[in-house]
């Protein structure tokens, strides 16, 4: 190293890696690195905001592959779901103090699955109440719910890691429940298991929006792991959107036409359901039905490779009991 040429470039080497370990340093001390994905809050009615993930699945996108919602009401801002990790919760709360600076107050969960739960704790952290519904614990409580994070902690790192944390709702809401927010109504509709094993839906008054968690996807495949089919068709099947004026589903855009975003959902459900009660009467194994079946309305859509065989084969097996049950 006589060459003072190389030794400069050595030394210069030897800087930037100390600046770059540094900075690795502060973000793992905050324990939430910043989410590099485009994430834009688009104004959806006069009171309601939401954020769309990219469809695709769990690991796509940074994990931004499902929706939130803040809603700003005289009384702070209600969120509805945190997203799938807690660097993109941050990045919601960062676009939402562009638009208002009063506090997060409550965050409603749809649902308890991983794509929306993991940036709870970004919200909790700014004393918003963590509201969720009842049957949270068959998800939070159950061995899956641990595998799930440790899963993601690999499959979505840096996003999810060690500082990540499952959180229970503070208030658990097992029936229809009307909040006042002033200049805005909040009336939460508790579905059941449907998509989920409790799911809660949030009509925005008097804006007249929807905000409906997983039991609506748009423009993606439906995730029906764990789901009861029955109870979820009936839940779609009784909503009343005539009077709506936009619909916001748990994936996927925002529609101003509600019935055209129930949809693909009921059309998808519907045909799952015909399809494998065919085959589970005629006692036709899985594999033999699956590969029987044309998927063409549907295979060209967003996580139908990740998502659709299990999905019907969990249709086949709840089916199985079902009928076994008659
Ligand atoms: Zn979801």
């Amino acid at each position: 190293m006589g060459n003072p040429e190389l030794r400069r470039n050595a030394m210069i080497r030897a800087l930037s890696l100390t600046i770059l370990l540094f900075s690795h340093l502060s973000v793992a001390a905050e324990g939430t690195p910043q989410a590099t994905v485009e994430m834009k809050l688009q104004q959806v009615s006069e009171h309601v905001y939401y954020a769309m993930g990219q469809a695709g699945i769990a690991t796509d996108n940074q994990g931004f592959i499902s929706n939130a919602a803040a809603i700003i009401s005289q009384q702070g801002v209600v969120m509805v779901d945190a997203l799938g990790s807690p660097s993109l919760a941050r990045s919601f709360l960062e676009k939402l103090r562009s638009i208002t600076d009063k506090p997060v107050t409550r965050v409603i969960v749809t649902h308890y699955h991983a794509d929306h739960i993991y940036g709870l704790q970004v919200f909790k952290e700014q004393g918003a109440e963590i509201i969720g519904p009842e049957g949270y614990r068959d998800y939070l409580e159950a061995p899956i719910a641990q595998q799930r994070l440790a899963e993601r902690r690999q499959s979505l790192a840096p996003w999810v890691n060690e500082q990540t944390r499952l959180l229970p709702p503070d208030r658990v809401i097992g029936q229809d429940t009307r909040l006042d927010l002033g200049d805005v109504q909040l009336e939460i509709s508790y579905l059941g298991t449907a998509h989920s094993e409790g799911d809660l839906s949030v009509l925005v008054q008097p804006d007249r929006v929807l905000i409906s968690g997983d039991i609506i996807f748009e423009g993606r495949i439906p995730f029906t792991g764990g789901a009861d089919t029955v109870h979820w068709l009936e839940v779609l099947e009784g909503l009343d959107q005539s009077r709506l004026k936009a619909l916001i589903p748990g994936h996927g855009p925002a529609a101003t036409n509600p019935q055209q975003t129930i949809g693909l959902t009921l059309r998808y459900l519907r045909f799952v359901r015909g399809k494998m009660t065919e085959a589970v009467k005629e006692m036709i194994p899985f594999d033999e039905a699956y590969e029987a079946i044309d998927w063409s309305d549907y295979s060209n859509l967003p996580a139908f490779e990740a998502t659709n065989r299990r999905n019907v084969y969990g249709v086949y097996l709840s089916l199985e009991q079902e009928m076994m049950g008659e």
